[in-house]
């Protein structure tokens, strides 16, 4: 393929050359276990326990708070699942969204065939929760309310900060699912009253198959993984040092220059959405206008399948996503997309552009170019559209 514009980044990163730099002499030169005696371990153990203190530092936490896990989806199933398995004989009742991630919805029927009670939250046209539903979902057997902090799909970012008030206020944990969020917007646990918390090296330019997860001292759960002593004895393994590594060092690197970037990208994003907005008819911007991720455009094109348009956008060179859920063979629009109240057909017609740091104007120009192009080429083929634009003259 000669020309790649990859515009998936919240389907994943590419790994930063730092950071890659940074991995290396922990896969060859030192390849000890970090938990071995001698001294040829002692450099390991060290760089794991750097990248520990590196993050928690970023997110206010201590470094004994900090659990490195194999991603998002473990975060999320440990903070679920261990806050049910640990909290069941104070109640069996979970408050979430309906717009989370499969982790931590699919975790949440799982629990729900094993008797827990779970109440998924409606959220409005923008993808945000409503305070007053959430307070009034809190029941005396509520154990968890487990929100994500910015959505994958939309980008929307949820009011963490009130969540969390709320939570401390009823006296009931709250997990996010930080995702999305971490290395790309500010977080302080305290602040904002998190008690769990669940990031993945992956989203924010560092290695796959590694994260970490925020536990706040008070919170007693089990062990997640039974096995070695690593982790506190939380999450037995041998630790994945060049991804801790890799994981620290990106973690770093992102929250030295978090709000600049942030900035740069959410300029050339506001560039293609104003593009796209002006230039192709009935589109729509899907998430909230103004508290969503900086790199994140989520649309939708009336009368196109989003599937269509991602292949034909593929053989352009460009990589994104469609809010649908035909890659796992099921037909059914985007359950974000039918949360913010779209109907079935326009839901159908969803395509997710995630920029990168690398992203540029040049990239995004030639995105704007192709996708006007697709798009009137995919609604010329079709009836439906001819009519429509026959009854709106
Ligand atoms: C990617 C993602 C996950 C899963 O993380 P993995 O590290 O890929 O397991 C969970 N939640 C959100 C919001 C995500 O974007």
């Amino acid at each position: 393929m000669e020309k790649l514009i990859y515009l998936d980044n919240a389907a994943t990163t590419a790994l930063r050359p730092e950071v890659f730099e940074s991995m290396k002499p922990y896969f060859m030169e030192n390849y000890s276990n970090p938990n071995s005696v001698y001294t040829f371990a002692q450099q390991s153990r060290n760089a794991v326990e750097e990248a520990r203190k590196t993050i928690a530092g970023l997110i206010g936490a201590q470094p004994k708070e900090i659990y490195f896990t194999g991603g998002g989806s473990e975060g999320d199933n440990w903070a679920i699942k261990g806050c049910a398995q640990a909290l069941s004989s104070k109640g069996k009742h979970i408050i979430t969204s309906k717009i989370e991630h499969h982790a931590v919805l699919h975790t949440c029927e799982y629990l729900e065939k094993q008797g827990f009670e779970v109440t998924y939250l409606d959220v409005d046209e923008y993808g945000v929760i409503r305070l007053d539903e959430l307070e009034q979902a809190i029941r005396p057997d509520t154990i968890l309310i487990s929100i994500m902090f910015a959505n994958n799909e939309i980008g929307t970012i949820e009011p963490v900060r009130e969540i969390g008030a709320i939570a401390k206020k009823h006296g009931v944990l709250f997990h996010t699912d930080a995702v999305q969020a971490f290395g790309h917007v500010p977080i302080d646990v305290d602040e904002l009253n998190i008690d769990m918390l669940s990031a993945s090296a992956h989203k924010f330019y560092g290695p796959k198959g590694v994260g970490f997860s925020y536990m706040r001292n008070s919170v007693k759960l089990g062990a997640f993984i039974h096995g070695g002593a690593q982790e506190r004895a939380r999450r037995g393994g041998t630790s994945n040092v060049p991804g801790i590594v890799g994981m620290g060092r990106a973690a770093q690197i992102a929250a030295s220059d978090m709000e600049e970037a942030g900035r740069k990208v959410a300029a050339i994003r506001d560039h293609l959405i104003e593009r796209v907005l002006n230039e192709i008819p009935y589109a729509r911007l899907n998430g909230h206008p103004a508290d969503r991720l900086p790199n994140n455009a989520n649309f939708c094109f009336r009368f196109i399948e989003g599937e269509s348009l991602l292949i034909m956008l593929d053989q352009k060179g460009i990589c994104a996503s469609s809010g649908s859920a035909c890659t796992s063979g099921s037909l059914d629009p985007s359950h974000v997309l039918l949360a913010i109240g779209l109907p079935h057909e326009i839901a159908h017609g969803s395509l997710r552009l995630t920029l990168s740091e690398e992203t540029t104007m040049e990239d995004v120009d030639y995105v704007a170019d192709s996708l006007k192009a697709v798009v009137e080429r995919l609604r010329s083929m079709s009836p439906l559209y001819e009519d429509f634009v026959k009854n709106q003259k």
